[in-house]
């Protein structure tokens, strides 16, 4: 470890001394972004961990820099949390709903600024940029109502003169992970549910999304700080997985770690916040199919899968990644796709008419590249993409592939604008298809026919957490419980109940009589 951290410390004043980009891109300062920037914010900012340099995945160049949080700043934050904890336990859910909502303004100020940054920094285009921060506005709204409406139940009791409820409470302190694609609309997901819950939180960020993260967090701080509230309530860091997130995940005192990543890192998250107990909402990767039935409208499923494979430069958990066509369209739909694919303008993501901006980072187009070689390697045929494009930037030709459904490397989920194609003959063969990977988040049927939506929809239909008919596999609502089942993990975040994972279910009777009648009719005398 001493090795280590000298070898990195020999790189510090070759990263300190980075140019950095940051004065071509004025919204940064609207933001409270400066060329370095604290990675913690605990109610009060600092950060003295490693320094993280923000890259620009359209160029390659260095944006700005955060000092990341340290495990020793980590725990300062768990102690300004639980000073916090029971004041904003206790406040009630109404005025909790009224600082969700200040949040939400605040937001809606910032829109357009904090859309450039998540553009800037993530890669996506600047119109999905921007949906992402009306997506943790949306999500703030529905907040709000919930301060207000969330409900126990009052159940009928066998016992005379008793009563039976059912009250929810906060759960205390949670933790929130989130991944790179999302760097904005997944935390607010989380935060905004969990304080009106009544639980202070911490979040971290993913490292190579540091400035949108420490962008969010400023939002946050402001409210809290003119409202005359610790900022604690809502805490932020930043830092590597294997410092401060391991901190998190193995802390007992997070009764709740809401993680959203890889299938891979998931599966150590679960296996350590279980081994203590603690409760997971997992939100982890996808391997989204469409099945094009032979009564479709092909225009639909062309549109709605074009932005669902090269939307995001395909890397939203939800992107398309296996797209099934009956064999009495599969020629000419192939055909149309591939033409398609020829006319997207790929670009810079904040330059307007760019449909397809670069993948993240160099390590995603060498996950690419190798994904290409892999489909190869397995008797598959490249239609149309394959390779790196030849410019500054971490740009890839979205590819389309035709390969058997069975291939391994189908069973994986790339994160990269790769979609496979295969032809079907009867609905029973696509469905078993349509079920036969691992993960199970998001799925979609474009069909007219009734029956085909029921058997869809229905015990024998698909198995994932999000099942569409006739609309696209991403893009969901924040109306709806988001996630997804198998290698997915099984979490649910953002609308309908998914409430109910912040808070502590506790079943109360009430005797109100002068006997004591026993359940069961159990007679004790
Ligand atoms: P990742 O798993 O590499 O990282 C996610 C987060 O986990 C980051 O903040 C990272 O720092 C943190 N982390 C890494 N190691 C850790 C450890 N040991 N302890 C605690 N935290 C640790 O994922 P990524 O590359 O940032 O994101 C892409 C993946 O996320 C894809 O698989 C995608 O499908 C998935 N994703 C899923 C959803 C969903 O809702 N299902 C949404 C967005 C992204």
């Amino acid at each position: 470890l001493h090795k280590m951290l000298r070898a990195v410390s020999q790189f510090r004043p070759f990263i300190r001394t980075m140019a950095l980009t940051y004065e071509k891109y004025p919204f940064l300062k609207e933001l409270g972004i400066e060329a370095v920037n604290p990675g913690c914010y605990n109610g009060k900012w600092c950060g003295s961990g490693p320094v993280l340099t923000s890259m620009n995945p359209a160029t390659g160049e260095a944006i700005a820099q955060v000092n990341s949080c340290t495990v020793e700043e980590y725990e300062e934050t768990i102690v300004a949390m639980e000073a916090a904890k029971n004041e904003w336990m206790m406040t009630p859910g109404p005025r909790r709903g009224e600082i969700v909502r200040q949040i939400g303004v605040a937001l809606r100020e910032k829109v357009e600024a904090l859309g450039k940054l998540v553009s800037l920094e993530m890669g996506k285009i600047n119109p999905e940029g921007v949906g992402e921060v009306q997506e943790a506005i949306d999500i703030c709204d529905l907040a709000v109502g919930l301060s207000r409406s969330i409900a126990g139940q009052v159940l009928q009791s066998e016992r005379p003169g008793h009563m039976l409820l059912e009250t929810w409470n906060p759960l205390g302190m949670v933790g929130i992970i989130s991944a790179f694609n999302f760097p904005c609309a997944v935390a607010f997901w989380n935060i905004a549910i969990s304080l009106i819950c009544g639980n202070v939180s911490v979040w971290k960020g993913a490292s190579s999304v540091c400035l949108t993260t420490m962008a969010c967090a400023k939002i946050c701080a402001d409210v809290f700080e003119a409202n005359g509230l610790p900022g604690a309530i809502a805490s932020t860091i930043v830092g590597p997985g294997s410092t401060v997130g391991d901190k998190l995940i193995t802390d007992e005192r997070l009764k709740l770690v809401s993680f959203t990543g890889s299938t891979k890192v998931g599966r150590h998250v679960s296996e350590t916040v279980h081994s203590h107990f603690g409760r997971t909402i997992l939100e982890l990767g996808g391997n989204n199919a469409v099945i094009c039935m032979p009564d479709a409208d092909l225009e639909l499923v062309l549109r709605g899968c074009l932005f669902g494979a090269v939307g995001t430069a395909g890397q939203r958990c939800t992107s398309l990644r296996r797209l099934f066509l009956h064999e009495s369209v599969y020629d000419k739909m192939v055909e149309r796709f591939v033409k398609a694919y020829a006319t997207i303008p790929i670009g810079d993501p904040l330059e307007k008419g760019t449909l397809c901006g670069p993948v993240h980072n160099p390590a995603a187009v060498k996950e690419y590249l190798d994904g290409v070689a892999a489909i190869k390697a397995e008797g598959g045929k490249i239609l149309c993409g394959g390779n790196k494009i030849d410019r500054p930037g971490n740009y890839v030709e979205p590819c389309i592939a035709a390969i058997d459904p069975r291939a391994e490397i189908v069973k994986t989920e790339l994160f990269v604008p790769i979609l496979y194609v295969f032809k079907f003959k009867t609905i029973d063969e696509v469905i078993a298809l349509n079920n036969g990977v691992p993960q199970g988040l998001s799925s979609a049927m474009f069909t007219k026919d009734l029956g085909n939506v029921c058997r869809w929809i229905g015990p024998l239909g698909s198995d994932c957490g999000l099942v569409n008919v006739n609309a696209g596999t991403s893009g969901a609502e924040i109306g709806g419980a988001f996630g997804g089942e198998k290698d997915t993990g099984g979490g649910r975040e953002s609308g309908s109940d998914a409430w109910k994972q912040y808070m502590r279910r506790s079943t109360c009777t009430i005797n109100y009589s002068a006997e004591m009648p026993l359940a069961q009719g159990i007679v004790f005398e």
